[in-house]
């Protein structure tokens, strides 16, 4: 059996976690090829990044993921130590040693192809093989790294090279559960959950797993274990994400996500003509960046407002291209809000059952909560409420959904 496992930045946060982690790959690694993807040290890669705008405060992308890529060497080489330590042989591998191929997109490469054969030479000679995440080899022979989180795809994507039988994510919680724990101490931890709900609940902001990593997983048919490093290895528990889910004996929301970084901008008054919306998201596209959600309202008097919302650090681009692009298609006016989050409630079983989108607005209305933008598809039903509402409108809807409840 091949079996792939990734220990997150917590799970080997301090000596004393690396080496818990070692016993656990020890015991594991008895009669099987394992190879381990580690990611940096606790909050490491925010410190390296933190020293980076220290000596630049925009640093070149080139650098900052070769600055990056040493957190993942660290855990790695150290990781590997301690396993020698406890006599179990094994050997540190960077991304580019381990045959990870990227293309050149700095700070969110993605993975290529993965070229096995040191792999193999090394689980031959008896070795578990530890992987450094996060990063790979860009087709100039730099190091790139694949975006934040992305220790989660470079196992997934190892995997399938390797075709695995199992992909473990450990992780800092039990496994995916019905909310961010952290959120609702009252959220429940979920036995299996289907692709599909996975894949929106990460790219919804549900940072437990990365999207990219979710979508190899269903694209190579690899079913994946997320579960706590802290747990006695074997003793069961954790979630398994694969294609197939038992039917839910009721339809029901599988898991709400909270994403916390969402901007917009709304055109407003707008000379309603073909082609404008091109005119809009043909440059925000051409400088690499998704647009996520887009409304435009009925025009009246050939005048229309139209907002679209934007993710993470592309904020800053996002403004400064559509500021002037507003005044060019002769808009009456331009509004950005930097302080939104999107909720998003999750699960297959929505699609056959009326009735959830109003449960949602009626109860985000009963709290006072009021919606800025919804949006959907066929398993989901996000809303855009105010930052500082984000978590209470989670939990509003985690007990009016009785998430808490065992179905
Ligand atoms: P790692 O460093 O192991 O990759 P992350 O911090 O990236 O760990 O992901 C684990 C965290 O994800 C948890 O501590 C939890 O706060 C958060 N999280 C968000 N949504 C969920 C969810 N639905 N289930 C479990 N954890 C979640
Ligand atoms: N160390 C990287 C990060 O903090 C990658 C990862 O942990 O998955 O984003
Ligand atoms: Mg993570």
């Amino acid at each position: 059996m091949t079996v792939v496992q990734k220990y997150g930045g917590t799970s080997v946060g301090s000596v004393e976690r690396l080496r818990n982690v070692a016993r656990r790959v020890a015991a594991r690694a008895e009669g099987e090829q394992l190879a381990v993807v580690v990611s940096a040290m606790g909050k490491s890669t925010d410190d390296l990044l933190a020293l980076a705008r220290e000596v630049n405060p925009r640093p070149p992308r080139r650098e900052t993921d070769l600055l990056m890529a040493t957190g993942e060497m660290v855990s790695s080489a150290l990781l590997t130590m301690a396993l020698i330590d406890i006599g179990c042989p094994a050997v540190a591998l960077t991304g580019a040693q381990a045959g990870v191929f990227t293309d050149e997109t700095f700070g969110r490469a993605r993975i290529r192809n993965i070229d096995t054969w040191r792999m193999h030479e090394e689980f031959s000679a008896g070795n578990v093989v530890v992987v450094a995440g996060f990063q790979g080899q860009s087709p100039q022979g730099d190091y790139a790294t694949l975006g934040r989180g992305g220790s989660d795809t470079s196992a997934v994507a190892l995997g399938a090279a390797l075709e695995a039988d199992q992909v473990e994510i450990y992780t800092d919680v039990q496994g995916i559960y019905t909310t961010d724990p952290r959120i609702e101490p009252k959220a429940r931890c979920l036995k299996d959950i289907a692709s599909e709900e996975m894949l929106e609940a990460a790219q919804q902001g549900a940072g437990v797993m990365h999207p990219r990593a979710v979508e190899l997983g269903l694209l190579y048919e690899i079913p994946i274990l997320v579960a706590s490093s802290q747990a006695e290895f074997g003793s069961g528990g954790g979630t398994l994400i694969r294609k197939e889910v038992q039917m839910e004996p009721e339809n029901r929301v599988r898991t709400i996500a909270l994403d916390r970084d969402v901007s917009s901008v709304t055109l407003r008054h707008v000379p309603d003509r073909p082609g404008i919306a091109s005119q809009i998201f043909g440059p925000l596209a051409d400088a690499g960046i998704s647009v996520d959600t887009i409304v435009q309202n009925a025009s009246e008097l050939q005048l229309t407002d139209l907002t679209f919302t934007v993710t993470g650090d592309d904020w800053e681009r996002t403004r400064e291209i559509s500021r002037p692009l507003a005044a060019e298609l002769g808009a009456a006016d331009v509004l950005f809000a930097h302080d939104l989050v999107k909720v998003s409630l999750i699960g297959t079983g929505m699609q056959s059952g009326p009735g959830y989108a109003a449960t949602m607005f009626r109860s985000l209305s009963d709290a006072g909560i009021n919606i800025e933008l919804i949006t959907t598809s066929e398993i989901r039903i996000t809303c855009l409420v105010r930052a500082e509402r984000g978590e209470e409108a989670v939990r509003v809807l985690h007990a009016a959904f009785a998430l808490d409840e065992e179905v």
